[in-house]
């Protein structure tokens, strides 16, 4: 490893590789640093079954058709799927009949619509005080937004919701969100197994510590996640301004998994059923569950907020139990030997991320762009929660990086 350079970047998730191609392409001296023994951060594809590969991590390119990684995407051979499956809502075991599928439709853009008028009013307010709680899509409703946010709905910003630009596109890769961004990485100075300690920028340049020595730097971009930053895993010389110890405070990650069940035929359902079922048991139980996986065997289910929190300390035959008891609920009892294996991720114990991704809390939406003001010329924050209006996202995280670099250097 060099001992001097012109930027630093900490971490090898999608911001960090982000980050890592803009330094490239503005022709600097550069490295980055990255804790873990592999690159991609909350990217990580792995196989299910022998040649069966899964997203543990991001999945779906989200915003498709502005989403930078999806040129990427073809860049490096890996193939994703535009077409919208089909998909229908089933309550308790009973697939709705069509004026009740429109009626939960109707429901989902009367609530868009609240978010949108609060929004209008100025107000940064939890999404919880805008729901319509009499409907009986409510259930179903607060479930769906914990995934957008990895939060419940009392716990984030309805207008950090509102300010996240989405195209409803959202497109899932066959080999896996993971790998593209392991493709992307190849060739780039990063040097695995390097956990960043301390980062000192009381002098004219940054001198960064980490547990295989010092180097030195004129800049640094530290894509590490807030929950890692909130922690306070890595020391900063002098401490953060408090405004962006506030920003880091206020985008705390929530907790999301993702989870997978193998099937070894090629479709056990029947002819008619749907590539996408949303299930409500009208209550406490509510999954979206995509039934094949870009043509691999697969269910795919995830779950955001307390309950992944609370699933995330349990042994796993408690979500494998309750994910089997919906799909039982709507296909039969047998269904349960089709399914040879389950396995989820559990991305809240992980050390060097600490959670899933940022949910901006209530009065809070603001805070995105703090953390993304550079620091003393030379130390900059990027990542997916640095994004204004991509957080959340892999596509966000890279644009971040790559942001954070122009910011500092060019
Ligand atoms: C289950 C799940 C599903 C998701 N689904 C989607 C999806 O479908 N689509 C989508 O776009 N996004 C999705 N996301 C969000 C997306 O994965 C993240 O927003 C994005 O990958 C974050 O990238 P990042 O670079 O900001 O952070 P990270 O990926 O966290 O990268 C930071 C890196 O820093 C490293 N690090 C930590 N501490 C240190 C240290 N001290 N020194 C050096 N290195 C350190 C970490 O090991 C990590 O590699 C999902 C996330 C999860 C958890």
């Amino acid at each position: 490893m060099q001992s001097h350079c012109d930027l630093i970047i900490v971490g090898a998730g999608a911001g960090g590789i982000g980050a890592a191609h803009a330094a490239k392409k503005a022709g600097l001296n550069f490295c980055v640093l990255e804790a873990s023994h592999r690159v991609g951060g909350r990217g990580l594809t792995e196989e299910l079954a022998p040649g069966v590969p899964w997203d543990l991590g991001c999945h779906w390119l989200h915003s498709g058709s502005i989403n930078p990684l999806a040129t990427v995407a073809s860049e490096v051979g890996v193939h994703f799927e535009k077409d919208l499956p089909s998909r229908a809502f089933y309550m308790g075991g009973e697939k709705l009949p069509p004026q009740q599928q429109s009626d939960f439709t109707d429901y989902m853009s009367a609530q868009w619509l609240r978010v949108s008028d609060s929004a209008a009013r100025g107000e940064d307010i939890a999404l919880s005080e805008l729901i319509d709680y009499e409907s009986p899509w409510a259930p179903y409703y607060c479930y769906w937004q914990s995934l957008m946010t990895s939060e419940d709905v009392d716990n984030f910003s309805a207008l950090d919701l509102f300010n996240y630009e989405d195209t409803d596109e959202n497109w899932p890769l066959r080999e896996g969100y993971g790998e593209l961004l392991c493709r992307h990485a190849q060739k780039l100075p990063i040097e695995l197994n390097t956990r960043v300690e301390k980062i000192d920028f009381s002098g004219t340049g940054i001198v960064v510590t980490s547990n295989r020595g010092t180097l030195q730097a004129k800049y640094v971009v530290v894509t590490v996640s807030t929950g890692v930053l909130g922690a306070r895993d890595i020391q900063f010389v002098p401490e953060l301004p408090i405004a962006t110890c506030e920003a880091i405070a206020s985008l705390p990650l929530g907790c999301y998994n993702n989870f997978a069940m193998l099937y070894e035929e090629d479709w056990p359902f029947d002819e008619d059923t749907p590539d996408r079922i949303d299930y409500s048991n009208g209550n406490d139980i509510n999954f979206a569950f995509k039934l094949k996986c870009s043509g691999w065997p697969y269910i795919y289910c995830a779950v955001g907020g307390r309950q992944a929190r609370w699933l995330e300390r349990q042994p796993l035959e408690e979500s494998e139990q309750m994910m089997m008891g919906a799909l039982v609920d709507v296909f039969g009892a047998d269904f349960r030997k089709k399914i040879t294996r389950f396995r989820a991720s559990a991305w809240g114990d992980d050390p060097l991320i600490k959670g899933a991704f940022s949910a901006s809390l209530p009065g809070n939406s603001h805070q995105r762009a703090v953390l993304a003001v550079p620091i003393a010329d030379r130390l900059c924050f990027a990542g997916e929660a640095a994004s204004e209006r991509a957080f959340c996202t892999a596509h966000g995280a890279w644009q971040s990086g790559r942001d954070a670099v122009l910011k500092l250097v060019v």
